[in-house]
């Protein structure tokens, strides 16, 4: 009887999985991702495509919620998202919960391969109080931290972006997303956005339409804007000489948010930009490449 009784359990326990993704199969009619290899460090969109619209539709990746947005007709449900720039190389499990109309909720879930971006390795000489902070500094760190907490914590549930994300400046950009940094041989950290070769002064504009979420001065950061694009993707520009726009404010694409400058902990004048979904930051010239889809 026990070895019986084990003997059922076990093809319960294999029952349960195939049941679901059989009848997961039937709902889910693709699932794709763009771009098609994924390195860390890229944004990605996911594409759903469903046989019959879902009443509610979302994900779960890399222990995050990805809010997904529908087509007009519902079918096709897509998300903004991205790997961050340390994840390391392997495969990572998408999971897909879907609830139709009549209340039954169908799950599936994809793996998704990551592979590993090689990323250089430079050395740069700061102030040496960007290196080893003093009291006060780690003071103003420390609440800079918190400020960001609170602003990253704003993100609008629907997506506010319209179309391609678009450069923020009129100048050209360096290859130097993922770079791993020393600060003076001493302090090791990873380069997580773009740099733009702007003279202090140049136009910066917002790379998409959104909400302004934080714009203020941070000591890292300086003259600091970040815009909320929804659904947990923003976008942050770093180290202006002058800020015009101020925290609630909605922005449109291309709209003038400050100048460059040289403002907190740079070498010199330029806009350091970088994107984020949830807390990774991803390579921004993938997602000016990226073609996008109509947001509700
Ligand atoms: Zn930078």
């Amino acid at each position: 009887m026990r070895l019986f009784c084990a003997f059922l359990m076990v093809i319960v326990s294999f029952w349960q999985p195939l049941r679901a993704s059989a009848l997961g199969d039937e709902i889910y009619k693709s699932v794709h991702w763009d771009p098609a290899q994924l390195a860390s460090g890229s944004p990605c969109l996911l594409t759903v495509e469903f046989q019959s619209p879902p009443a509610s539709f979302q994900g779960e990746w890399f222990g995050h919620q990805v809010s997904f947005f529908p087509s007009r007709s519902r079918t096709v449900w897509y998300a903004l998202a991205g790997v961050d720039v340390e994840t390391t190389a392997g495969t990572y499990k998408l999971t897909l919960h879907a609830t139709m109309p009549d209340g039954k909720s169908v799950d599936a879930t994809r793996d998704i391969t990551i592979a590993s971006a090689h990323y250089k390795q430079v050395e740069l000489h700061v102030a040496e109080n960007f290196v080893e902070p003093d009291a006060a500094a780690l003071k103003r760190i420390a609440e800079d931290s918190e400020i960001k907490h609170q602003a990253f914590a704003k993100s609008a549930p629907e997506p506010l972006w319209r179309g391609g994300f678009l450069l923020p400046v009129q100048s050209p950009a360096t290859d130097s997303f993922g770079t791993r940094r020393l600060f003076n041989g001493k302090l090791a950290s990873i380069h997580r956005g773009m740099d733009f070769r702007a003279a202090s002064g140049t136009a910066v504009h917002a790379a998409n339409s959104g909400r302004v979420i934080l714009a203020r001065s941070l000591f890292y950061e300086g003259n600091c804007v970040v815009i909320d694009h929804g659904q947990q993707f923003m976008t942050i520009y770093m180290h202006l000489s002058k800020i015009k726009v101020s925290e609630g404010q909605n922005v449109h694409a291309y709209q003038l948010l400050g100048l460059s400058g040289s403002t907190g902990r740079a070498t010199g004048p330029h806009l350091h930009f970088a994107v984020r979904w949830q807390s990774a930051y991803l390579d921004p010239a993938i997602l000016f490449k990226m073609k996008l889809p109509p947001t509700p």
